[in-house]
């Protein structure tokens, strides 16, 4: 096989998963990695990266399904960018998610591990997430069967997700399995309306129209907040719509807007203004509220989020006369859940507003015991930061998906606490983390979870105890 453009490969069977949701197969002594395909199937792939020992394909047509497949239940499954395994059985998507924790923590971080403990999966598989954000738009993704018909144009106004890889057009989504209503009668309200205003939808190529996205977030304890999102300002029409959906949708227990003039679609730098309510929620994780504004970061899947701080509180064994650092704390939440248990809450984040929202449920929960700082947790942990606020018994660590940095893990395997408790979004850095790590500390538990079902990602927890 050598090194020619455009080339094509008939009738591969998928043998295996790789990493990051890709599935392989072998040609001539060779690793073809693709999306798209699980083992079983027979695929047609046309390379697109063509190194020495593997090749990146893209899978052009399947020619044989494999047996594990099963009916996508959404409508807009393979189209729309949210679930990409609904093919797969969950029991499957578990057991893959299983063996990716294994192989990473194996082949990368060269570990001596313990038995992982089976993934714990998520009862709900279907309306799993406490927040949404739909997208308007002037474009609407064409389905394959509509390109041809030049009746069909593809300037309509719609509402629902940037099609898969494509960022310019929408797909118009009919029911999302997501979240629980009213979250898609919320959203086809909002576009009924406007469409009967004849309002202006966003046009993300020339940055222009009035309507252009709108967050949903649905809690336990009953309380909605909506924020709806206009790319230019017009008062006296935003005024009717939110009126309008405050009286459709007497569920809602707060309302916002907020203006949006940036190419970008993230809320960090705007200013939600409330309309009716007090502009947050209180969700709660066993007796625990957490407040949550429309800028506030909370794990998605309620539920799941509980089980995984659970999983925490049962590796971390705590006695109540710990001191415990909570790395990467986000708002605080992980700390709080283990604050009856322990003597001193020690949070470190980057984002201001997080911490902000830290000290709020501090005392939300009358926990009088915890402190919370700003900044770069590499940063923030020098000798100076231990000695003012104490060594920890224990460290929880919650990084993004970069994992933490070398210069971090150096400084933890000199403050050498007895325990660390890792929760990572991503087996491959964790590992790589762990390896470092694993000079002075020995793996006692693994705990797989999963988040979000019928999605690629996976969350593992690691509790490592200091070697003596
Ligand atoms: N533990 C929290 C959130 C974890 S998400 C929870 O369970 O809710 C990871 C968090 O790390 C995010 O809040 C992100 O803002 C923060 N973060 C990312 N890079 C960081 C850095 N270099 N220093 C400190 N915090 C960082």
């Amino acid at each position: 096989m050598g090194k020619k453009k455009n080339i094509i490969l008939e009738n591969l069977l998928v043998t295996g998963y790789a990493a990051e949701g890709k599935s392989l197969a072998k040609h001539e002594g060779k690793v073809i990695f693709m999306e798209n395909a699980v083992p079983g199937d027979i695929v047609t792939v046309r390379l697109v990266k063509n190194k020495k020992d593997w090749a990146e394909g893209q899978v052009i047509a399947i020619t044989g399904y494999s047996e594990e497949r099963i009916l996508p239940f959404c409508s807009h499954f393979g189209i729309c960018g949210g679930c990409q395994w609904q093919m797969l059985p969950y029991e499957k998507q578990l057991e893959y998610k299983q063996d990716q924790v294994l192989q990473s923590l194996k082949r990368i971080g060269k570990l001596e591990l313990p038995d992982i403990k089976p993934i714990l999966g998520s009862e709900k598989t279907i309306r799993y997430r406490n927040k949404l954000e739909y997208t308007f738009s002037n474009r609407r993704y064409l389905l394959k069967e509509e390109l041809g018909n030049s009746e069909i144009s593809v300037l309509q106004n719609a509402a629902g997700f940037h099609a898969r890889g494509i960022f310019d057009k929408i797909v118009d989504v009919d029911t999302c399995w997501l979240q629980e209503e009213p979250t898609n009668e919320i959203r086809k309200e909002i576009k009924r309306w406007a469409l009967e205003k004849e309002a202006s939808f966003y046009d993300i190529q020339r940055h222009t129209g009035w309507l252009r996205n709108v967050q949903v977030r649905i809690c336990r304890t009953g309380e909605i907040m909506v924020n709806i999102v206009f790319g230019e300002l017009d008062e006296s029409l935003q005024t009717a719509l939110l009126d309008h959906i405050k009286n459709r949708f007497p569920q809602i227990t707060t309302l916002l807007h907020t203006l949006n003039r940036k190419w970008n679609d993230s809320l960090n730098d705007l200013h939600p203004v409330v309309f009716h309510g007090n502009g947050y929620v209180i969700e709660k994780l066993e007796d625990f509220s957490f407040k949550i504004g429309p800028k506030s970061f909370f794990q998605t899947n309620t539920a799941q989020a509980e089980r995984l701080y659970q999983t925490i509180r049962g590796l971390a064994a705590l006695q109540g006369s710990e001191t415990i650092y909570d790395l990467y704390c986000g708002t605080g939440s992980i700390g709080i859940f283990l604050s009856p248990l322990v003597k001193k809450i020690v949070g470190i984040e980057l984002i201001a507003e997080a911490i902000a929202d830290a000290k709020e449920n501090a005392l939300l929960n009358q926990i009088h015991h915890a402190a919370f700082f700003t900044g770069d947790v590499t940063a923030v942990c020098d000798d100076a930061f231990f000695a003012e606020n104490g060594r920890p018994d224990l460290i929880v660590s919650d990084p993004p998906r970069a994992g933490m940095t070398e210069k971090l893990i150096a400084k933890l395997l000199e403050i050498a606490a007895e325990k660390i408790i890792y929760v990572s979004c991503n087996p491959a850095t964790q590992a790589r983390d762990l390896h470092l790590l694993s000079e002075k500390y020995q793996i006692s538990a693994v705990q797989p979870v999963d988040m979000f079902p019928h999605t690629l990602h996976i969350e593992n927890v690691t509790a490592l105890f200091l070697k003596h």
